[in-house]
């Protein structure tokens, strides 16, 4: 007979009973997707602070997003009612913990530096050692990082000697700027929470509990190391079938490495899937080609899963959007207008059943798709929103006014003062002499202009103003630069972060871009200007949203790449894309630009564990399905200017046939154009025999 002591366990199985409740030693919960992982850790969290009344300040939990770390805390106030009040506990990523450890308790000043701030230092360090440009800036970012995940320094003995001058130039850079990347966040902690726990203080958490451990990298693992202390209150949950981010640097073997290095690590696993239905448990299985299925279903059986094949990228979207009316219950009204040939009543086997808009996600290999299936969103008149990374960061004006706030915010900021005023028209060389005189008397560049325009010259020091040979135009640019941004900073104490940016943007005049006005949006969404800047700076992946198409309804589908789909699950889920070259991908993560032809016909070890990565990428998308799963191949697209013919994924063959119904949508017009015009054939990945 199982008791549980605690009503707050009724809603758990006796292993999620036995994970949230176990004391002493580590505790690694290792289990497939929708098996109630990230539930138990929640409820763990709930029993320590309710139950156990563990004072909230010992307890940390680590997430993979900042949104999935904000879902925690509102289960938690709704599991405990508030009864722990405004007590806070630490919940957030990594990245977050890290610099509210080295700014509140290490009291480090330094600037944060954002994805778009770090490409602009890899283009300085690029013209000053490869003037002839070779190297391509966003390749030597990746590739540094992925060294820097490694807790390798410039000087490290794995450093590859052609990466050495590029990685030490840019560290200096960094210095130069009193900077720190996102990776410089993560080391800069480790060596200090090292130390500390070297001087033998006890460990920084009492309670530590990492959710979607299978993608920590190296450094993440130390960090872990040195926070867990002698692992006595360790909780780490995850699965290694979905790991996605070695790409990155992540390492799933720290499962196993956590298990040898604490032997006494009690280790929990679920087996009872709540999520989906047994037709998609079973495609999910046959994926992984495992023999005895870990996973068991709990749930009634559903539709067949439907694999589309048609024939453009295009007709793709059309097929999507023609699905989802006929999810939602559209289907008359398509048929009335003609408009149904293509899928028909002929899709997914779904009955009477219909679903709401917010049941539904579009899932997608890379961002490139995204177009072609907002289009048709957009023609149908279907909302949706777009999850991910954004890109209307990068926008100029967006830049120039989060620059702008940054300095507002701390105008110690060297770098994005720098910025700031060079976009006011101060020109670069003279900004550098400023900075490096700065540098010289001991102060930030702020100090130093502000001493210069008030003719105090007490930082001056030795230089003499005449030294500095400004042009006559400088120092009033200076001077109203430093007035303005005084002005904004007295205006900080006391209004929100929207407002100030509503007037900053007002004082420019009436050609905003679009970007800005979804700049404002999202300041809206903050209270005060440092935590917008904070959340601005510290958005990974998931976390940011964008709505598109009628703004009437507050239902929408959900569009996002498969890596943001991590944790998260849909009633009804397609996936885009399923061939050759896209799942698996050619390309390389994170570029633009998707190599063709020989070059990515990499073999050995290194391509067939890429290879494996974008099998359980596939397998994180098809477990995100509670009942609905569509695949869609298509068989010609055209990437930058060129046409190319796709063939349906490998990994298609995985899936037992029976779970899956396959449609193709003829079009014999199109083949005969391929024909004629002699698409290429593309054969990205060697089929293995
Ligand atoms: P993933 O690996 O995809 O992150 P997960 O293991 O974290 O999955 P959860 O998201 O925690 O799984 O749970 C999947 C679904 O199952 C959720 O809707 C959750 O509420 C439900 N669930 C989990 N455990 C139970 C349970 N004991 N009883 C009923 N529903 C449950
Ligand atoms: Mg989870």
């Amino acid at each position: 007979v199982t008791f549980s002591p605690s009503p707050l366990l009724s809603g758990l199985n006796p292993q999620q009973v036995e994970a949230v409740t176990a004391e002493e030693g580590p505790v690694v919960v290792i289990a497939g997707p929708g098996t109630g992982k990230t539930r138990t850790l929640v409820y763990r969290l709930a029993y320590l602070l309710g139950e156990k009344k563990v004072p909230p300040g010992d307890i940390a939990a680590v997430t993979f997003t900042n949104k999935a770390a904000e879902e925690i805390k509102e289960r938690i106030d709704e599991l405990l009612k508030g009864i722990i009040g405004e007590k806070a506990f630490t919940v957030g990523t990594f990245h977050s913990i890290c610099l509210d450890l080295l700014r509140q308790v290490y009291g480090l000043e330094f600037t944060l530096l954002d994805e778009v701030d770090v490409q602009e230092i890899w283009q300085e360090v690029l013209r000053e050692k490869a003037p002839a440009g070779r190297q391509k800036a966003k390749r030597l970012k990746e590739e540094i990082s992925l060294l820097k995940s490694r807790g390798m320094e410039p000087s490290s003995p794995g450093v590859p000697p052609e990466l050495k001058p590029f990685y030490e130039a840019y560290q200096e850079r960094l210095v130069y700027y009193r900077a720190l990347d996102y990776d410089d966040l993560l080391l800069e902690t480790l060596r200090r929470e090292e130390a500390r726990a070297g001087q033998g203080q006890p460990s920084r958490f009492a309670y530590l509990l990492v959710d979607e451990f299978q993608d920590v990298n190296p450094v993440q693992y130390q960090l872990v190391r040195v926070w867990a202390g002698d692992g006595k209150n360790l909780f780490v949950i995850g699965d290694p079938d979905q790991a996605i981010y070695g790409f990155r640097g992540a390492d799933h073997r720290f499962f196993f490495k956590l298990q040898e290095e604490f032997p006494q690590a009690k280790v929990i696993r679920l087996v009872l899937n709540y999520r989906s239905t047994p037709t998609v448990l079973k495609a999910a299985c046959g994926l992984l080609k495992q023999k005895n299925p870990q996973l068991v279903a709990t749930r009634g059986d559903g539709p067949r899963i439907l694999h589309l094949e048609v024939p453009s990228e295009i007709a793709e979207g059309i097929a999507v959007v023609r699905e989802i009316e006929r999810l939602v219950g559209g289907a008359t009204m398509l048929q009335a207008h003609g408009q149904c040939a293509a899928v028909g009543q002929d899709g997914v086997e779904i009955g009477d059943k219909s679903y709401s808009f917010s049941d539904i996600a579009v899932l997608f290999r890379s961002s490139r798709e995204l177009k072609a299936l907002e289009e048709c969103f957009l023609k149908e008149g279907i909302p949706y929103r777009v999850i991910g990374r954004e890109s209307f960061l990068e926008d100029p004006q967006v830049r120039e006014a989060i620059d702008f706030f940054r300095c507002v915010n701390s105008p110690e900021d060297d770098f994005h003062l720098y910025r700031s005023l060079r976009r006011m028209g101060v020109k670069g060389e003279y900004l550098a002499c400023l900075l490096e005189m700065a540098q010289r008397t001991g102060s930030s560049l702020w100090e130093f202009i502000g001493e210069l325009v008030e003719g105090k010259g007490h930082y001056l020091g030795s230089v003499s103003r005449e030294a500095l040979t400004l042009p006559p135009e400088t120092l009033p640019r200076l001077r109203h630069f430093r007035e303005t941004l005084l002005i904004y900073r007295a205006l900080a104490d006391t209004q929100p972060a929207a407002e100030l940016l509503a007037r900053w943007e007002e004082e420019r005049g009436p050609h905003r871009s679009e970007s800005l006005e979804r700049l404002l949006r999202v300041a809206a969404r903050f209270n005060n200007l440092p935590s917008f800047l904070r959340g601005i700076t510290l958005a990974q992946e998931a976390d940011h949203e964008r709505l598109g198409g009628q703004a009437l309804t507050s239902e929408f589908v959900s569009l996002m790449t498969l890596h943001a789909a991590k944790g998260l699950e849909f009633p009804v889920v397609f996936i885009t894309g399923v061939d050759e070259g896209i799942i698996p991908f050619a390309g390389q993560d994170g570029e633009e630009e998707m190599p063709m032809g020989k070059d990515l016909l990499r073999e050995g070890d290194e391509f067939l564990e890429k290879l494996e990565e974008e099998r359980r990428l596939f397998y994180v998308g098809i477990t995100r399905a509670k009942e609905v799963l569509i695949l869609l191949s298509a068989r010609a697209r055209t990437l930058y200017g060129r046409k190319i013919l796709f063939q349906p994924s490998r990994f298609l063959q995985d899936i037992p046939p029976d779970c899956l119904k396959k449609k193709i949508w003829k079009d014999e017009r199109r083949k005969k154009e391929a024909r004629e015009e002699g698409w290429e054939q593309l054969s990205l990945f060697p089929r293995m025999s």
